[in-house]
This record gives C-alpha cells, structure tokens and sequence, in this order.
C-alpha cells in the first residue's frame, strides 16, 4: 500500500514532514518524496492530511465501558474506597461472560474511532475469571485492535479466586507469549488489598514469565496509609520486598508517591502511568507527574480510550496547579509508545522505515503556519480525536474513511444497550 503526499508527525521530538509512506507486511517499508507506485499496490492520495502514529492508551479497564450513564448509589460515596466498595467492586462481581464481551467491544470501538490503537488493560470479573481474557482479546481481534492485558488478582474475593485470577494470567501470558498482536502483563489490583504473599506470588509469576507487573499505586491516600500502619514501611518497600517492581513494570497513578518513593521508582525504570481525568473526577489529588521521570506514560483508568482528550485535560490541569511544568502529556504520549516498543520487541510510535504501521489519518486543515517549534500547540489546541478519519493497526484498516471495517456499530449498540441495562439491574436491582 502507498500513502501519497502525506503530512507526517511525531509529536515529540516533535517532526512534520511532507512524503509519502510505502506499508507492507505490517511495517513501514519505504518512505520519501515521490515513492513510485509499484504493480497492484493499493494508491492513497492524501493530499496533505495529517498522518501519525496511533495513540496508546497506558492504562484503562474496558469491563467497565458499560457503566456509562448507570445512576450512582442510593448513597453517594464519600471518599476513594468507597467509590470502590458501593460501585467498582459491585459491577466487576456482576460481570458474565456476556457483558464482558460487550464491556470490551464498546471500548474497543470507542478508541479506535479516537485513534487509539492499543489498550493496556487491566481487567476484573471476580465470577468469570476463567477465560474472561481471552474473551476480551477475542473481541479486540474481531476489532482489530491492539492489546496488553491482564487480570486483577486481589484478596478481597479470599484466595480461591486470587488463585485463579493468578491462573488466568499465567495461561493468557504463555498463550501469548509470541503474539504480534496481543501479550500478557501479571495484573494486580493494588497493595493495599493485598498481603504480602499474594504480592510475592505476582511477583514471582512475572519473573518466572520475565513480564511487568501493572498495578495501581498510591491513587489514594489510603493505599500508602495502608503500608505505613499495617506493614510500618512505604507502598514502594512493599512492592519492591515482594518482587513487583520489575523493569516492565506499569504503576498506575503514583498520586501519593513521595519524593524519596519517586526517586527509587525513576532508578528502576517502572513506568508510571498518569491518568488526570480519572484522578480528578475520583477527587483523590493531583499526581507529581513533573517527578515521574522518562518512564511517565498516560493512561485513562477506564474513560472512554480518547487520548487528545486525555492529554489536553493533563494539559489544563498541569497548567491550572501551576506546579514546575514537566515536558507536557504530548511527551507522555510518545513515552507510551516506548512502553510498548519496550513490550513487543518492535519500534512502535515513529514513521521511521521499520516501524509497525499502527497509523491514524487525520483530516486537520491547520489554519495557521504548523511548523516543528509549534506542533504541540496544533496538537493541543486543534487537532481532536473528532478529526480522525482513517485507522490501521499492524498495516491493515481498521476505520477507513469513517467507517469501522467490518462492524455495523448500531446494532452493535442496540445489543449492548440490552446487555448494559441487564447489567445495571443486577447490580442495583433497577428496573428502569
Ligand atoms: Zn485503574
């Protein structure tokens, strides 16, 4: 395939360049000015539109995609843990297999439509915990999305399901172990619903499969007071006596992280995932991204996968706190697509020849000069996730000209409604 007159970018270091881009056997084959069509090959003339990397979304859960517009408990929750304990921990326990699937075909439709192209998930069905990956990877295959997924062990089913939730990983990871599409990560939920024993045992399930661990970390307070009164030592000393501190490792949030923790988290090389939508609207604090070093990443805990929306609101909020800026969340973007080069053994997230041609099309007409010094600024300010027109994930189309190869989304819809509204009356019993 041939993309013709491209616009082509990199957000940081930021690029742009005017070529034209040969795709083949899912990498990008050739690339430069005037590329002469070959025999049989597929021709696109873009005619200037914007061509770049697909966004990676570094942390979410799709189980709970469902939950859009469900009404919230007969009494609100008052702080963090019970946002968990009256909400999140009730809908994950009603999970089956058809909403998981639902759950997932939503989310994954949802990104691709934004131009994300991979997820990293981290997943969660106390009473479908067998199989529920691979339901998942299922349905992002059918979507033809990327993923890095994983289940959530905890104890606070007790220990049979974290056994089993410590399985589903297992089997998932080696299934996986040579996929280019899809991998496995050891999920865990986060310390404080964890002993130390079932901590070592996700830790020593990565090291004996040499993947990270994805965990949530310090999101609240209470998960460092958890540490500090029952264990008398740091989240961070927890996770690293128990072996969960891997190299590829993913922390999601470190909210509540100190200096001191952040310093020895930066001298491993764990990623950090930030995630300012979720940590706003959850009220829990604003994270000291400005200290989370080269392996900060961007995540959206569950919102829907858009990340120009993602990284805008990082954006403002960064702005608003007036905190020493840090290099912004179009770098946290580019550092996801480290992550996952990091991950898959390829180069992904640059338009280099040899790169995965996970690509996003967008028709974004810039109405003043776009130069390299102000990308960003185009990228913050005016592109939107409204503007992609075309996806391809792995050399192959994903959306083409609007239109999801494959799906008729409003059906799609009409049954997850169905699945949603069953999904809801299990949960709080309601009939409307
Ligand atoms: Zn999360």
């Amino acid at each position: 395939m041939l993309f013709k007159n491209t616009r082509s970018i990199v957000l940081h270091p930021s690029s742009i360049e005017s070529i034209d881009l040969r795709i083949q056997n899912g990498k990008i084959q050739e690339r430069g000015k005037n590329l002469i069509p070959k025999k049989g090959e597929e021709v696109h003339d873009l005619s200037g539109r914007v061509v770049m990397p697909g966004l990676i979304n570094g942390h979410t859960h799709l189980y709970s995609v469902l939950a859009r517009g469900m009404s919230g408990p007969k009494e609100p929750p008052q702080n963090f843990l019970e946002i968990l304990q009256k909400i999140w921990w009730k809908l994950d326990r009603v999970l089956d297999e058809d909403s998981i699937y639902y759950s997932a075909l939503v989310g994954a439709i949802d990104a691709v439509r934004c131009g994300t192209t991979t997820l990293i998930d981290h997943h969660a069905s106390p009473k479908s915990i067998v199989g529920s990956l691979d339901v998942i990877k299922e349905t992002m295959w059918e979507v033809g999305l990327r993923g890095v997924l994983c289940y959530e062990v905890t104890d606070r089913g007790g220990k049979k399901e974290r056994d089993k939730g410590l399985e589903e990983n297992e089997r998932f990871i080696k299934d996986n172990k040579k996929n280019s599409q899809f991998r496995g990560m050891v999920g865990a939920h986060a310390a404080f619903t964890l002993s130390n024993d079932s901590l070592r045992l996700c830790g020593e399930l990565a090291k004996k499969h040499d993947v990270g661990v994805h965990i949530h970390v310090a999101e609240d307070k209470s998960d460092v007071t958890d540490a500090e009164e029952n264990y008398r030592c740091s989240v961070i000393d927890r996770l690293k006596d128990n072996g969960i501190l891997r190299e590829d490792s993913i922390l999601a949030h470190g909210v509540h992280l100190s200096d001191m923790e952040l310093s020895e988290v930066r001298k491993i090389g764990n990623w950090i995932m930030h995630n300012p939508r979720s940590n706003m609207n959850n009220k829990v604090g604003y994270a000291p991204v400005h200290l989370f070093g080269e392996h900060a990443g961007l995540g959206t805990d569950g919102f829907p996968a858009d990340m120009f929306e993602e990284a805008k609101m990082g954006f403002y909020k960064m702005q608003d706190s007036r905190r020493t800026p840090h290099d912004g969340t179009p770098k946290l973007l580019q550092n996801n697509q480290e992550l996952l080069s990091q991950i898959f053994g390829h180069k992904f997230g640059t338009l280099e020849k040899g790169s995965v041609a996970d690509l996003i099309i967008l028709d974004y007409q810039p109405p003043t000069p776009m130069t390299v010094q102000n990308l960003v600024g185009h990228f913050l300010f005016g592109m939107n996730s409204s503007m992609v027109e075309s996806v391809m994930i792995d050399g192959k189309w994903v959306v083409k000209n609007r239109v999801l190869v494959g799906f008729d989304v409003e059906s799609v819809y009409e049954k997850s409604k169905k699945v949603a509204k069953r999904l809801w009356e299990r949960m709080y019993g309601m009939n409307s």
